[in-house]
């Protein structure tokens, strides 16, 4: 380590997103193991109905991955070869490859400068006989333009399915997302805002999810389950070639106690929030994270910016410099178009989606988790203006 990095460096490495979990989970993970049922049981139907009453969703089905849900919720819209299905080049790969999964053609668009969000006017551009559904994602928890979505989906009679990976909690004009009649999808994966280690919740209404139930089990009808439930026949019928994507109870165990807390965790994402953003929002090298009024934010990422025209590193160099001085960080996300499949497959060069290329050359995620302590945050905003101060042009 040099001179001027000493100075500004804290003595261990802060992680950019270690999961959260305390003896509560501990125990009900332990009280799940001791008990008879370890698989998809009681304690999974208890974490849907009070994740469902959390978001107030119609209903809620528990499943290992956001991304099965979205699989799942495409396969039940019968969504398949020859369709085509609206979504944003700045997510993580799971949205475009589950279109993949069910053969149909995940069609980019670009995003909004400001929110990095799928933008609506380009989404009402891309719509063709062939498009059959609508998959935006609420970038770092902030929800995407999601009434203008739903307007286009309906006039044009696609569905809507929402990436909803970090919009826990999240609402948009007063509703919260997840509470609507369409298929939403919540991760549970490690890093995120609730983790069950991996898991995933998809909400929609009673009827589509009680398909999506069968289909995510096996394809196994529900009537078998019924019997099953009620006394214990052997007999089941399989109604579709159905995936294995239900959630086990060790996991849900988890997940209970992570869903309590879930107001506690949001409030300190919001104080670090306003910390970072007091400490960057006056240098102009920085670009901080906007929230438009109509939105309440899931804050599951801290998205700055720099200005590399007003610095003499990017942010590649940025990020090193970070990590000399113990903070962790990330970047969210490498576009869809640049990667080999994607750009392969569909021919893609970066210019294709210019504001996501743009941004994704200039951002960085900075540690944002409920575990941070007021001298973790004030380590972060120290290194990163030390950085800006060396640096800059
Ligand atoms: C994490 C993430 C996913 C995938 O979630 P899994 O639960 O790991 O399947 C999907 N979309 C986005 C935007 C994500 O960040």
């Amino acid at each position: 380590m040099t001179d001027t990095v000493a100075r500004s460096a804290r003595r261990d490495f802060l992680p950019f997103n270690p999961p959260l979990v305390g003896e509560e989970e501990i125990r009900e993970v332990v009280d799940t193991l001791r008990s008879p049922w370890i698989t998809t049981g009681p304690k999974t139907r208890r974490f849907e109905e009070e994740f469902s009453e959390f978001v107030h969703a119609p209903g809620a089905l528990a499943l290992n991955s956001c991304t099965a849900a979205m699989h799942t919720a495409l396969a039940c819209l019968g969504i398949g070869p020859g369709d085509e299905v609206i979504t944003t080049p700045m997510t993580f790969t799971a949205t475009a490859n589950v279109v993949e999964h069910v053969g149909a053609r995940p069609v980019l668009v670009d995003i909004e400068p400001d929110t990095l969000n799928i933008d609506p006017q380009r989404v009402a551009a891309a719509i063709t006989p062939r498009t059959k559904a609508l998959l935006p994602v609420h970038y770092a928890g902030h929800p995407a333009e999601r009434d203008v979505l739903e307007a286009l989906a309906r006039t044009h009679n696609l569905a809507l399915i929402e990436d909803a990976a970090h919009a826990l909690p999240a609402s948009f004009r007063g509703r919260q997302i997840g509470s609507g009649p369409n298929p939403v999808a919540f991760s549970f994966y490690a890093t995120k805002n609730l983790t069950t280690a991996e898991g995933g919740m998809l909400t929609a209404d009673p009827e589509f999810l009680e398909q999506a139930r069968i289909m995510a089990l096996h394809g196994m009808s529900r009537d078998a389950w019924k019997r099953y439930d009620q006394g214990g026949s052997w007999r089941y019928e399989v109604v579709a070639p159905g995936f294995k994507y239900n959630l086990t109870d060790v996991a849900s165990a988890i997940g209970l106690w992570q869903l309590r807390k879930q107001e506690r965790f949001h409030r300190r994402r919001v104080e670090i929030v306003e910390a970072y953003t007091l400490a960057f929002g006056a240098d102009e090298a920085l670009e901080t994270p906007v929230r438009r009024p109509h939105v309440d934010h899931a804050w599951h990422l801290y998205v700055l910016r720099i200005r590399p025209e007003l610095l003499r590193i990017g942010r590649d160099q940025f990020i090193d410099e970070l990590t000399r001085r113990n903070i962790g960080t990330s970047v969210h996300f490498i576009p869809i178009h640049l990667h080999p499949y994607y750009r392969k497959k569909y021919g893609y060069v970066p210019a294709d989606f210019p504001v996501a290329v743009s941004n994704f050359e200039r951002l960085l995620s900075l540690p944002l988790h409920p575990g941070l302590t007021d001298q973790d945050v004030a380590d972060v905003i120290e290194a990163v203006l030390d950085v800006v101060q060396i640096y800059r042009r």
